[in-house]
């Protein structure tokens, strides 16, 4: 098995042969998942922890989902309630849940880097499951099994992200996953809402959506992330839409069997139409979901594989 990762902090450190063991085996869980009986065994006797110090929804669900599915004992800690307000620091709260032997961490944070932070305090596995703007290794994943299982491959396709890219971890986490499995990555933003330098990770820059979305095989939209904005990025929600929300007159620039994508939650009429996203026949954003609770399941089994391997017991 090539997977040899103790934590799933970030795309990052993932080569392309281990995006693909966990791809495959997560193509296991989709059938699972499918199944009347849902239930498999790989986390058996382990205790999984979800901590969101952000709001979270799908992402949260998903997690507790592909858990309980594979037989953990899944304990969600209402971060928002915790000791973190009485004035705790993320440490000594990861230090005194680290008492409690959990296996696997799910942490989301509102900081980039505090989930690599608090992996270095403990001893469980840790998954990142977002950190400010920084990383979401486990949204990547998913999007690239949706992709893999509507274009049959997951090379050499042309992909749009399009919007908020400055202030979003599942963009950086996608750019970084794509381009490491040699796709063409077009990026689409007003200038205000592209980063300085971005350039450098080897994707083409656009500030139009007719020119940026022209051939393209995959359109990824974003959401306009508000909570990380410190200023006005963009003049109105009305004008944004006009000029950046998909609608079916910009998709008609793509490929004719583009797909459509987007993270949620999704906003209507700013980033995307309400009919498009619901098009069965063009938006995969469903199916982006139901690969959730799988890429999940498959990342926390190969883990716990690992933690088994390093205690000595049966990888
Ligand atoms: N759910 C995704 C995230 O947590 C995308 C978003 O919030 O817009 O980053």
């Amino acid at each position: 098995m090539t997977f040899t990762h103790r934590h799933l902090l970030g795309i990052e450190h993932l080569r392309q042969d281990e995006i693909t063991t966990l791809l495959d085996l997560a193509e296991d869980y989709v059938t699972l998942n499918r199944a009347t009986q849902k239930h498999g065994d790989a986390l058996a006797g382990l205790t999984q922890v979800n901590m969101f110090f952000e709001n979270s929804t799908r992402t949260q669900a998903s997690f507790e989902l592909a858990g309980k599915r594979l037989g953990a004992d899944v304990m969600n800690m209402a971060m928002q309630a915790s000791s973190i307000t009485k004035g705790e620091t993320l440490i000594d709260t990861a230090m005194t849940l680290n008492a409690m032997h959990p296996d696997l961490l799910v942490v989301r944070h509102p900081h980039s880097g505090a989930v690599d932070l608090l992996a270095q305090k403990v001893n469980c596995a840790v998954l990142n499951a977002g950190d400010g703007r920084h990383e979401h290794p486990t949204q990547a994943l998913l999007d690239a099994l949706t992709i893999r299982r509507a274009k049959g491959r997951l090379h050499r396709l042309s992909i749009a992200i399009c919007g908020d890219i400055a202030h979003s971890r599942v963009a950086r986490s996608n750019i970084i996953l794509l381009g490491k499995m040699e796709n063409r990555i077009r990026l689409i933003a007003p200038p205000t809402l592209m980063p300085a330098g971005i350039g450098e990770f080897g994707v083409e820059v656009y500030d139009d959506m007719a020119e940026g979305l022209k051939d393209v095989d995959v359109v990824m939209m974003l959401r306009l992330q508000r909570e990380r904005m410190d200023g006005g990025f963009i003049p109105s929600s009305r004008e944004y839409y006009h000029r950046y929300g998909l609608d079916a007159a910009k998709l008609a620039h793509a490929k004719p069997d583009a797909i459509v994508m987007h993270p949620g939650p999704m906003n209507r009429g700013v980033e995307i139409d309400g009919t498009l996203a619901d098009d069965i026949n063009r938006s995969v954003i469903q199916d982006q979901v139901e690969m959730g609770v799988a890429v999940r399941m498959a990342a926390m089994d190969l883990l716990a594989r690992n933690q088994r391997a390093l205690q000595g017991g049966v990888a």
